[in-house]
């Protein structure tokens, strides 16, 4: 009897697993939960009723257009319903794109800092990834135009990026659209979007409505406080919404995402809420952070990198281990190239609060 076991294809075994942020503090205290990019806001009261009336129909299978839910979205944004895919999580959205576009002998470029996503949807489909470094740790289109070659077929850019927080304008985007050949699929990944103050997303999905090779995807995860429910979903050229609706799920969102989604995104009020708390207390913890004598990169999402000094005998591991002592948890960035740095979430104001005092103890010497 041959007692092999079954073998991964090549390249999935040098897949490291995604790991969440942390959710769980030490002892019994509520923790301060900063390591995931979620809104202290919750999401809108009547994303919550719409959750709580599908729970009538749990026999039923969801739509598997998840028409309501594109409508919406096609009315707020002013776009075509018939582009928009949507995905259990953008984090689906991203590793479908993978799918549809990347083989063995390809190559997919994202940044030096870039989510760590893109690079197990590239390995998944056997293809290559290409890491471009970044300047001042934001995305550097001349760095990626510099690193296409003709096996390039995706280049997945997070604008703002995950964990720097930094961002590039939209005439940067079109840059490197431009740079870029007519068969490579530019994936831009707009999690953070919402949070971004200039209004250059608009432009972005005017730019993905007169390509044939730009998608943006978006979530339901960061500003709308649906995390639990999974809800992403990419604005797409004709030809790209085909090849994503040939190979997703059938039925890939439940029905209490469908109609959570599009309560949420009809309640501006809520969204605008969850934006101007995000404008006040993002400027209170980069002067925080920056008295405490952290180097802090400049954000314009909703959560904060810290650095601490090389020479510092403080490391990040250190202040996480303590944080986590005292019921904050933030996040460890190590796996994206930053060994001796935090990142953290924008929180409540007792959240925010807590974080901070936290590290002024840590510092001081509790630790
Ligand atoms: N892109 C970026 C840059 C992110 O930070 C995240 C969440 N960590 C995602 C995509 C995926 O979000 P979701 O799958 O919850 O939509």
């Amino acid at each position: 009897m041959v007692t092999t076991a079954p073998i991964a294809r090549p390249g999935i075994l040098s897949i490291e697993a995604y790991v969440p942020g942390e959710s769980k503090a030490l002892g019994n205290v509520k923790p301060a939960k900063l390591s995931s990019n979620e809104t202290p806001l919750g999401p809108s009261p009547h994303a919550i009723a719409a959750f709580q009336a599908a729970a009538s129909e749990l026999e039923r299978y969801p739509d598997g257009q998840a028409t309501l839910l594109r409508n919406a979205l096609a009315r707020r944004y002013g776009l075509d319903a018939t582009r928009i895919v949507c995905g259990s999580g953008s984090d689906e959205l991203l590793g479908l794109l993978a799918r549809g576009y990347l083989g063995p002998g390809d190559e997919a470029i994202y940044t030096e800092h870039g989510f760590l996503v893109y690079r197990i949807a590239i390995l998944t489909n056997g293809a290559t990834p290409v890491v471009a470094p970044e300047r001042g740790l934001k995305t550097d289109v001349d760095a990626i135009l510099e690193r296409v070659t003709p096996r390039t077929r995706v280049v997945f850019v997070a604008n703002p990026n995950n964990p720097t927080g930094t961002y590039i304008p939209i005439d940067e985007v079109r840059r490197l659209r431009a740079g870029l050949r007519d068969d490579i699929l530019l994936v831009l990944d707009a999690a953070y979007a919402e949070y971004v103050s200039r209004n250059d997303y608009e432009a972005g999905l005017e730019l993905v409505a007169t390509t044939t090779n730009t998608v943006m995807t978006r979530t339901f995860s960061k500003i709308h406080g649906l995390a639990a429910l999974r809800i992403g979903w990419a604005y797409c050229p004709a030809n790209v919404a085909d090849v994503l609706n040939r190979i997703r799920g059938p039925f890939n969102l439940s029905a209490p995402a469908i109609a959570s989604g599009a309560a949420a995104i009809e309640d501006i009020e809520h969204m605008e809420l969850a934006k101007r708390h995000n404008d006040e207390w993002l400027p209170w913890v980069v002067d925080e952070l920056t008295k405490l004598g952290f180097d802090v990169t400049p954000s314009v999402a909703n959560f904060v990198l810290f650095h601490f000094k090389d020479d510092a005998v403080k490391t990040a591991a250190a202040a996480d281990e303590y944080l986590k002592s005292q019921g904050v948890i933030v996040r460890k960035v190590g796996a994206y190239g930053f060994p001796n740095a935090l990142r953290m979430t924008i929180g409540s104001e007792d959240d925010n609060k807590r974080a901070i005092a936290a590290l002024a103890q840590f510092l001081k010497g509790a630790a």
